[in-house]
């Protein structure tokens, strides 16, 4: 037998464990850079099985199927095509794709058969016969992304089912899944170049959305996590091990984080980075996610469609956004005080019939002087580091205390103000 020859990918985990230090840079191209620390207790946002079905299979109805997806996704990202194979400079930190026809080893391995046939089982056995992933229209063999990309799939696990529940009623469920892991690996081979800065539009806005969903520190581990996946997959002599890289990366993933970055890569197939943008708002979750782009990547969610690029490095994330975008920053909200006439008007307004200004939120009687518990302060009744404005409206005469004790939080939303307890 001859020796098995395989692409290790001495991929260095650029990217630390550690959390909190990392920043995100804004560059509109008009102020200063603004350099925003991400709140490191981002979750990703819930999305549950059956709105994650419902806006699948409304997604799909939209979507052009493509019949080759591999070279889909490819000019999708208008990422170049490659033979599947991959060198790795360690010292330029460069991956390099081989030339079309290149190969590094000579021919297909015996456990590389076998890993095929592996998988055509595999297919066979979940109710998809035949070249369900599709990862056999450009090598007889599952190599180089198309190993990537069954992991991937494996990773999904119950996601996946979930997507083929959702598109049962089209005309070719399983092309439609198939479409999906391959979307997503190239978008997160893409991710994983050392120093990559994403220039093309859609995988900017997905990008920038996919943050806003999962949070800095997942999106992070997502990066790590695929290196990992890369070196494994490559490595693999068996559909089992490349089973075990897939779940391991599952793990990492997490089903809120597949849940959205499978509703993402679905609403990206196709689609033009504009027609990514208009999408967004209407799938589910999106509401946690806007609230989560404003303390993740410091922009409003409605601004995602003016992201140009998003450069990712070791230590930050730097978001590039369309030169007239600067007023789709946070700082859109205005100033972060209230003016003094609007605290004094709402002081005034505040005063019940005996001429007593009252705490909106306890009936406490309010003092001018600061420093007290009852001391009157302008909250902003929808919170500022939300997208909540510095105009009158937004404007709560509270005491000191209720105004700690409410912090970032939003009446009827995630705090019960004390007079109604
Ligand atoms: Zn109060």
């Amino acid at each position: 037998m001859k020796p098995y020859c395989t692409v290790v990918l001495l991929l260095v985990l650029l990217l630390g464990c550690g959390t909190g230090s990392r920043v995100v840079r804004l560059e509109t191209g008009r102020t200063d850079t603004l350099v925003f620390t991400p709140r490191s207790t981002a979750e990703p946002v819930e999305v549950d099985d059956v709105e994650f079905e419902e806006s699948m299979a409304k997604l799909a109805q939209d979507a052009r199927l493509p019949s080759r997806p591999q070279e889909a996704a490819r000019q999708l990202f208008e990422v170049d095509a490659r033979s599947g194979s991959y060198t790795y400079e360690i010292r330029g930190s460069h991956l390099t794709p081989l030339g079309p026809g290149e190969h590094l080893a000579g021919g297909s391995t015996a456990a590389e058969v076998e890993l095929t046939r592996a998988y055509l089982r595999w297919c066979e056995r979940t109710g998809r016969p035949g070249d369900c992933l599709r990862l056999l229209m450009e090598s007889s063999i599952v190599n180089g992304d198309g190993r990537f990309a069954l992991a991937m799939a494996l990773a999904k696990g119950v996601v996946l089912d979930e997507m083929l529940e959702a598109f049962k009623d089209m005309a070719d469920p399983h092309a439609m899944v198939a479409a999906v892991p391959w979307t997503w690996t190239t978008y997160m081979v893409l991710l994983s170049i050392p120093d990559v800065t994403v220039s093309k539009g859609l995988a900017a806005v997905m990008t920038a959305t996919l943050i806003s969903y999962v949070g800095v520190d997942t999106f992070w581990g997502l990066i790590v996590g695929f290196k990992r996946l890369m070196e494994d997959a490559d490595r693999a002599t068996t559909f089992d091990e490349l089973r075990k890289a897939g779940e391991r990366y599952g793990k990492v993933m997490g089903q809120n984080a597949a849940r959205a970055f499978a509703m993402l890569t679905m609403a990206a197939i196709g689609n033009t980075a504009p027609g990514l943008a208009a999408k967004v708002p209407k799938l589910p979750g999106s509401i946690q996610a806007a609230a989560q782009a404003e303390t993740q990547v410091g922009i409003r969610l409605v601004a995602l469609g003016e992201v140009q690029t998003v450069a990712v490095s070791a230590e930050n994330l730097t978001l590039t956004l369309a030169p007239g975008a600067v007023a789709m920053t946070s700082d859109a909200r205005g100033p972060r005080r209230f003016s003094k006439a609007d605290r004094d008007a709402a002081y005034d307004k505040s005063q019940d019939t005996t001429g007593r200004a009252r705490c909106e939120y306890c009936d406490e009687e309010l003092v001018r002087e600061s420093g007290q518990s009852k001391s009157y302060e302008a909250d902003h009744r929808k919170p500022y580091i939300k997208g909540g404005s510095s105009s009158a409206e937004n404007l709560a005469p509270s005491c000191r205390a209720c105004n700690r004790e409410k912090g970032a939080r939003e009446v009827d939303v995630d705090w019960v103000p004390p007079k109604e307890r």
